[in-house]
């Protein structure tokens, strides 16, 4: 892979054709000027909107710009499995289509990058610039119950704007809403995972896709998972060997 680009933009959509132009604008605006090579993956969770069209369109204009579609939809973790699956960069930063998340926070995911080998958006600070209080409230609840029951001190685990080296997701069986659990996960295949504040816009344009009911109960099947895996897994630590 040495024509590979450094950076890799993994987002999945579904129904945000009010969203993909200025995406693919700020984007270019906050990544042109570090010079450095990047693509942008997106996977289409099988919109009923425009979007697919649109996609077609801008990565018939931009080779940088890799697009695929779901036969059907399968939600979000797997549209963005799928687009890590196939993406290039050596670096990989999984981020929404909806702008809630700024492309002007990516040159300090690259920067971070430099020190860790995977960096978590938090929106802790930045909550209530985008958040109504039931969604500030329910991310609080569901972020304390994850981290005492997991053992995790992870501030902001619903946060999916974040960078890793690929080698962090390597090894990782995927599975319906893991992206709650990527930190822990990855931390648990011995990388380091770090948190940068990041700021947290309002939708551009469309509606989101989850309600209270998923914030705080739909993972908690999977919270069970992660804690069970992380208690059995073995820890040892090879003190010599020969040959
Ligand atoms: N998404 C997807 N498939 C789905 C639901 C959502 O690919 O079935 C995408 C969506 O387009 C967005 C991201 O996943 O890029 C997060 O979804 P959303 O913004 O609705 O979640 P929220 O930010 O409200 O938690
Ligand atoms: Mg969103």
């Amino acid at each position: 892979m040495s024509d590979s680009p450094l950076l890799s933009l993994v987002i999945p959509c579904y129904n945000e054709e009010g969203n993909l132009p200025e995406l693919f604008k700020a984007v270019s605006q906050a990544l042109d000027p570090l010079k450095i090579s990047y693509e942008i993956v997106i996977t289409d969770d099988c919109s009923k909107d425009r979007s697919w069209k649109m996609l077609k369109e801008f990565g018939a204009r931009d080779p940088r710009i890799r697009v695929q579609k779901f036969a059907f939809n399968c939600g979000e973790s797997a549209a963005s499995f799928a687009g890590m699956r196939a993406s290039q960069g050596r670096y990989i930063v999984t981020m929404d289509a909806d702008l809630q998340n700024d492309p002007r926070d990516l040159p300090a995911f690259v920067k971070a990058l430099e020190k860790h080998d995977c960096v978590c958006g938090t929106r802790v600070k930045t909550r209530g610039d985008g958040d109504n209080f039931i969604r500030i409230a329910s991310s609080r609840i569901a972020n304390w119950v994850r981290n005492k029951l997991s053992g995790e001190q992870i501030s902001d685990a619903g946060c999916t704007y974040r960078a890793f080296k690929r080698e962090c997701v390597a090894d990782l069986k995927f599975f319906k809403g893991m992206h709650r659990f990527l930190p822990t996960l990855i931390k648990m295949e011995g990388f380091s995972v770090t948190e940068i504040t990041v700021s947290n816009n309002p939708r551009f344009a469309g509606k989101s896709n989850y309600g209270v009911w998923n914030r705080l109960f739909a993972s908690f099947y999977d919270l069970l998972a992660v804690r069970w895996m992380k208690k059995r897994m073995f820890k040892y630590k090879v003190a010599e060997s020969i040959n």
